[in-house]
């Protein structure tokens, strides 16, 4: 008897509860999904293999300048780092790489560039297959702050893959509220799990300033509160990107 009443009064009380719990709005919009290397749909395309409009030269806001060959952009050694014209926030990116398969120097010599997130923290790009360095400049470091999980570089010559989720730090009134953090996957593999960035990478110190002078561009200082421009490395040496696209979070 006692099984019964629970069944008539109790159950629909507790599932009338869960629903409670439930919601309808707002729906995701659809997204189609990215398909055998292609962007997804509401992807924000920043290189495609033809053009690099989206782009320009950092130290002086002028044309970028690096080769076009065969659906990718190599650095062309001295044509300066580069930075997308679109700035952004907070945002998942898509970046392919490839250090070039002849083997020059070494250490920090060999297949160097870098992803600046925010053009203020360098999420490293190094040839480092079979090639020692210090662990937090090795390939998918975060430049002398943090090394990465793992190795999961691939054989000079081959290309390779970033999946980044960047958290863009916030400022209220001039004052940092909540730094950036950031998570990536080296060719589909975890090597930075929402790990706290220090402050830019490229400064003497890690440091956060409301007013600042972003890598490469010639210490012009701006205000760094807002969104800010993706930036590639020009370090003097050969590495090639294609398939960068990036999506709004
Ligand atoms: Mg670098």
């Amino acid at each position: 008897m006692k099984k019964l009443l629970f069944l008539i009064i109790l159950m629909p009380c507790l599932i009338a509860y869960g629903q409670d719990r439930a919601i309808y709005e707002p729906v995701p919009i659809r997204v189609s999904p990215s398909e055998n290397g292609s962007p997804p749909s509401d992807a924000i395309i920043l290189f495609n293999g033809s053009n690099l409009d989206a782009w320009n030269r950092t130290a002086d806001d002028g044309p970028a300048r690096w080769l076009i060959e065969e659906g990718a952009i190599t650095v062309d050694q001295g044509a300066g780092t580069i930075k997308t014209k679109q700035v952004f926030g907070s945002m998942q990116l898509h970046i392919e790489w490839r250090p070039t398969d002849i083997i020059r120097g070494s250490g920090q010599g060999r297949g160097n560039s870098g992803v600046f997130l925010h053009s203020l923290f360098e999420l490293q790009i190094l040839d480092s297959w079979e090639n020692d360095t210090y662990v937090n400049g090795q390939a998918a470091a975060i430049y002398l702050q943090q090394p990465p999980l793992v190795n999961v570089t691939k054989h000079p010559g081959e290309w390779q893959a970033y999946d980044i989720v960047f958290t863009a730090p916030v400022w209220e009134t001039g004052t940092l509220k909540s730094p950036a953090y950031i998570t990536v996957l080296h060719n589909g593999v975890l090597v930075q799990n929402h790990v706290e960035l220090k402050g830019a990478t490229f400064t003497p110190e890690p440091e956060y300033k409301a007013q600042c002078g972003p890598y490469s561009q010639e210490e012009r200082i701006q205000d760094c509160t807002g969104k800010m421009p993706i930036t590639l490395q020009d370090h003097g040496q050969e590495v090639s990107y294609r398939n960068i696209w990036v999506r709004e979070l």
